[in-house]
């Protein structure tokens, strides 16, 4: 008796011991969201005018029937559908013609993404970051032979201003201890809030989806839906996703290398469960793709195709409706997934 007494309050204190403490524990809800990944104008390689988009991801268009077929075939696996949008005001700091360069400069001269020098505003929030060209902080620290460096006599009056207007190339200067470095890709100027950046006319969309907007820092991008590209600061889609009991999450979208991929590791890493629809994607390399989707399901993501969705197939009564439903929220209530995963 006294033994079992002992055992008992050793597995007592050995549960207290294993424990995470309740910090360290993220119980997500179990409602499922389709999210939908930057499909807009900007990025289709045909746009309904015909004309390819601002900065146009090959072979897009293709997938648009693919995601309203997952809508209306696979509707019934999703609580809720949410869309993100990429959307930048005019000199945006992911713009090669602010800093007066070609665009893909990042991809030519093996010189990499533009140095930049970043601080995040103690709000959390995307808003309040900014990053200023390091070139422009401290000249010393940019070796322009190996280096992406601005060209200045090619730069706008405009854009300088935008680009000096940025609060991290004075603070990051004064108190260069409170900032990071980080790069940056030089794209074209795209999706912006005056041009190309609505989604497209073939999209089915339902006034119930949710519309997350990102890159509208003008100083900071934002590659991931859930995160700015200094990954210190969030948009608002994870409270979102919270606040409507999101757990699982199913990624469609453009670009598979970039926007997509981030948004799978930063979802993965804030605890949501995640599937990756390969065919209901595209991105803007051969070689990027195969990387990121050998990453994304290396961090623990889902390869699916649409196809796979359809054989799992929607039931047809609302009753068998219900009861599916039941039984996967019953499996999927039971997950408790870790932060930092
Ligand atoms: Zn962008």
């Amino acid at each position: 008796m006294k033994m079992q007494s002992l055992q008992l309050l050793l597995s007592a204190l050995l549960l207290l011991v294993v424990s995470p403490s309740p910090s360290t524990i993220i119980v997500k809800g179990d409602n499922t969201a389709l999210l939908v990944i930057d499909v807009q104008e900007c990025f289709m390689d045909f746009t309904g005018t015909g004309d390819p988009g601002s900065l146009a991801v090959s072979d897009t268009s293709a997938i648009i029937p693919i995601i309203n077929k997952i809508r209306k075939d696979a509707g019934c696996v999703f609580d809720t559908v949410v869309r993100s949008q990429d959307l930048h005001p005019d000199h945006h700091i992911s713009f090669a013609s602010t800093f007066g360069l070609e665009p893909f400069a990042h991809l030519s001269g093996n010189k990499g993404g533009l140095p930049l020098t970043c601080f995040s505003a103690d709000s959390g929030l995307a808003e309040g970051s900014a990053c200023c060209p390091t070139y422009y902080v401290n000249r010393d620290r940019v070796d322009c032979d190996t280096q992406l460096c601005p060209s200045p006599e090619n730069i706008s009056d405009d854009a300088k201003m935008s680009i000096f207007n940025s609060t991290a190339c004075e603070k990051c200067k004064e108190s260069p201890g409170e900032c990071f470095d980080t790069t940056q890709a030089m794209w074209t100027d795209h999706c912006l809030r005056s041009g190309d950046s609505g989604f497209p006319v073939g999209l089915d969309t339902k006034p119930t989806d949710v519309v997350v907007q990102k890159g509208g820092n003008v100083h900071v991008d934002s590659y991931s839906a859930f995160l700015d590209n200094t990954k210190r600061l969030k948009t608002s889609l994870d409270d979102t996703l919270t606040e409507l009991s999101v757990g699982t999450i199913y990624m469609v979208g453009i670009a598979t290398d970039y926007c997509v991929y981030f948004s799978a590791l930063d979802a993965l890493s804030l605890g949501y469960e995640v599937y990756v629809v390969t065919d209901a994607m595209r991105g803007i390399s051969e070689s990027g793709v195969a990387a990121a989707l050998a990453d994304m399901e290396e961090q623990g993501a889902t390869l699916i195709t649409s196809d796979e969705m359809f054989a799992k197939g929607c039931p047809r009564t609302s009753t068998t409706q219900k009861s599916t439903k039941q039984n996967r929220k019953t499996k999927s209530s039971k997950k408790v997934r870790k932060q930092g995963k």
